[in-house]
């Protein structure tokens, strides 16, 4: 072996396209609209934030590493058994534990064509492979999943509903993919935008993971609950599984403002009720009124909308991006996810939905 003259990563550091956050700057003296990472418009249950001061008088003390009240309290909420519960800094860190809990070097782990970068970002970390297949209208498709598995498979990661495209598939199509892979494969159901699903053929996948050893759910407090500067998800696991993570995990990985805050904003259902209210709502007009202003919208289940723009330079991604962003709307740009000419627009307050609305509508003049 020859020796480096600095400190080299480990194969396949360097080959990792680092993350990159949606936007949240305004140009100077222009009023922020922050519509770039779908986050809750109406704020955080204001009974979190008493929660979080009433914690600034015993910040000195090492939190729960057990976040034992927490997953109560998630149980509580669900119905689910708190030791099967593992909580974490935000459900991006679960992804990352579960890719290091099963994935080694050479094995393949299988993302769709437009799913959540965050997957394969932490496959490569693992050192594993990723295997991207084709979705079909913006929209998983499990026969594509299903074609791509191969002996060293170990996972599936599955945004139901995916991120940025907005789309879901029936629960009976996610027990169709379970039922056709190996035992040896897990199945991980990312539901971050569950909350927000109004279609009586969806299932956040409780049951799934009840019933079998090879499924794992993962859910966030970044998004209904408005929760994400403070960075908590939590995963429903077999037994088995939880055991393994416990292991992996950092001894204090969940801080003490977020079990605080997650305890209170759980339990506050009807902030939670509201948010999603506020949704459907906005949800429904958004995607209306963009598609009168002759924009192809991907029909949404959650809460923000991706936004096709039209082909040819005058009106482009990238420049209603720069018209929006100038008049305080920031979106998302999702080149990165295999969407050069669209935008994602979380579903923000009625004059943030409003003023998109209107800003695009001179921008397409
Ligand atoms: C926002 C989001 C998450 C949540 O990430 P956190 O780390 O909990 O903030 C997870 N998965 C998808 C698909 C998301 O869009």
């Amino acid at each position: 072996m020859s020796a480096s003259l600095r400190p080299e990563p480990k194969p396949g550091v360097m080959d990792i396209a680092a993350y990159v956050p949606g936007k949240s700057a305004a140009p100077a003296g222009v009023k922020l609209h922050k519509l770039s990472s779908n986050e809750n418009p109406l704020g955080a249950s204001p009974a979190a934030k008493e929660a979080v001061k009433a914690l600034t008088e015993k910040m000195e003390f090492y939190p729960d590493g057990a976040a034992t009240k927490l997953r109560e309290a998630i149980g509580e909420v669900h119905g689910l058994n708190p030791a099967n519960i593992v909580c974490s800094n935000g459900s991006d860190e679960i992804l990352g534990l579960l890719a290091q809990t099963y994935l080694t070097p050479g094995d393949e782990a299988i993302i769709t064509e437009h799913g959540f970068l965050v997957y394969k970002i932490y496959t490569q970390a693992a050192g594993a492979v990723p295997v991207t297949v084709r979705e079909k209208d913006a929209t998983t498709d499990v026969d594509a999943i299903l074609a791509a598995v191969t002996d060293r498979t170990r996972i599936v990661f599955l945004a139901n509903p995916n991120n940025p495209t907005g789309t879901y598939i029936p629960f009976d199509e996610v027990r169709r993919l379970h039922a056709a892979l190996p035992k040896n494969v897990l199945l991980v159901l990312d539901a971050a935008y569950a909350e927000f699903v109004r279609r009586n053929d969806y299932e956040s996948g409780i049951e799934l993971v009840s019933s079998t050893e090879n499924v794992v759910m993962t859910r966030t407090f970044s998004k209904v609950y408005g929760l994400g500067g403070i960075r908590l998800g939590w995963a429903y696991c077999p037994a088995h599984i939880a055991d393994a993570m416990n292991r992996m995990r950092g001894p204090f990985n969940v801080n003490a403002a977020a079990i605080e805050a997650g305890i209170a904003a759980i339990r506050d259902r009807s902030h939670v009720e509201r948010s999603v209210a506020h949704n459907e709502q906005w949800l429904a007009w958004t995607t209306e009124e963009l598609t009168k202003l002759g924009l192809n919208v991907t029909p949404s289940v959650g809460n923000f909308v991706l936004i096709h723009f039209p082909a040819g330079d005058a009106h482009s991604a990238a420049k209603a991006d720069d018209y929006l962003t100038a008049r305080g709307y920031v979106l998302r740009r999702v080149a990165a996810y295999g969407f050069p000419n669209a935008l994602r627009m979380t579903i923000g307050t009625e004059d943030a939905n409003r003023g998109v609305v209107a800003a695009l509508k001179d921008f397409l003049k």
